[in-house]
């Protein structure tokens, strides 16, 4: 659309040493935190991690107790919400109930004088794929729809950045997952920087090309989705972002660039540009592999695992089909108690409960976290 303006870091947010606390209460940390123009970035966390503070911080709805908020190249730490290139979406969308769905889109024109609203309401209608419904009033239209209308109606006073709080929260599944790409299509299309709220994980994952994973007021890690699933450094990022399986395990001897790790009595090799926990030989790290990732043989056939891969032999305990594929629940030797969750496509008879399985994956697949910090 017309709406696309070439970059000039207008829509940068700085976040530099904001805190927030209320009495003796932090809700968040002093943070760091840029998100550079043009990205989809979303906080995610679980409830009370501060990460609506957070947000509330850059709509100007929340003054911080610390710290200064920029976009691009202006202070705007002491500037009121309305005086901000910014305009915020949430979860219950307010839209007026008594006006067209037109005149909700054209409300922010209207209000500040402009005549010939027309062109500028179609387009944005167009945008959101709303077209047809300009003449109809919000109760006629679905959650996901008005939904849209909110975001038009946020988008039309051209914002350099636009703020999100859980918009899809009222949402069932389904209607969530489309408009997930729904946004993500409207975010690559207007090409204004989305800063979106969200405490599902696979919702961050889906829209966002950058997660910033907030625990306790903090921001634990922040990266793109897959290196955050792939690389997680703490314990909470691991488990927040899908099921971990984490195995305590001791540093034994290096190979080259590979790490040698001795769990139970049995060893597995990580390769050291993986391991983000100290590598002193006897020290403990917390090994983790992804439940995927995991394939499972039946003892008899240990003998065709191929060479090289990490093994762990256990029991299996559980068995659920849940339709795309097979999720196990596996007792090792090796966890002390602890079970190994395994999601697997392959069909075996053979793997049923009571079952003697060795498990297997490759090194690569293989993260190792400081147990000291769990
Ligand atoms: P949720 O998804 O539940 O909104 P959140 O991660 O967005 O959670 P925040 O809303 O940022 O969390 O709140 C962070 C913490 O600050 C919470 O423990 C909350 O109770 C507290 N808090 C928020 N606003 C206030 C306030 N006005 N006074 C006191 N405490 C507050």
């Amino acid at each position: 659309t017309t709406m696309k303006t070439t970059p000039d870091n207008s829509g940068d947010v700085r976040l530099s040493g904001i805190s927030k606390t209320y009495g003796s209460f932090t809700a968040v940390h002093p943070l760091d935190l840029t998100v550079p123009e043009g990205s989809f970035f979303a906080l995610l966390g679980a409830s009370g991690c501060g990460k609506t503070t957070t947000l509330r911080m850059i709509a100007g709805l929340e003054e911080p107790t610390t710290g200064t908020v920029r976009l691009g190249d202006q202070d705007v730490t002491h500037l009121p919400p309305y005086k901000r290139p910014v305009n915020t979406v949430f979860q219950s969308y307010a839209l007026f109930p008594h006006l067209d769905i037109f005149e909700n889109v054209a409300f922010g024109l209207r209000r500040r004088g402009i005549k010939s609203v027309r062109k500028q309401v179609e387009e944005m209608l167009e945008l959101v794929q709303l077209g047809e419904q300009a003449r109809k009033k919000p109760h006629q239209l679905s959650g996901g729809q008005q939904q849209r209308v909110a975001v038009a109606r946020a988008l039309i006073n051209h914002p350099k950045v636009l703020l999100l709080d859980e918009p899809l929260g009222a949402l069932d599944l389904k209607l969530r997952r489309q408009m997930q790409l729904e946004l993500k299509r409207i975010q690559t299309e207007v090409g204004i920087t989305f800063v979106h709220v969200t405490h599902d994980q696979e919702e961050a994952m889906t829209m966002a090309d950058t997660v910033a994973v907030m625990n306790g007021g903090r921001v634990e890690q922040l990266g793109a989705p897959a290196d955050l699933y792939e690389n997680p450094r703490t314990t909470f990022v691991a488990n927040f972002l899908g099921t971990s399986n984490l195995i305590e395990a001791e540093v034994g001897t290096r190979s080259g660039d590979d790490i040698v790790l001795k769990a139970g009595d049995g060893k597995l090799v990580l390769p050291g540009a993986r391991c983000t926990a100290p590598t002193t030989a006897g020290g403990k790290v917390l090994v983790g592999i992804r439940p995927e990732k995991i394939a499972l043989t039946h003892a008899d056939d240990a003998g065709e695992i191929p060479a090289g891969r990490n093994r762990l032999t256990g029991r299996i305990a559980d068995a659920s089909f849940i339709g795309v594929s097979t999720q196990y629940v596996i007792d090792s030797p090796v966890c002390a108690g602890l079970s190994v969750y395994v999601q697997n496509v392959e069909r075996d008879g053979r793997l049923v409960p009571g079952a003697d399985v060795v498990l297997h994956w490759s090194p690569a697949h293989t993260f190792a976290l400081d147990a000291a910090q769990a």
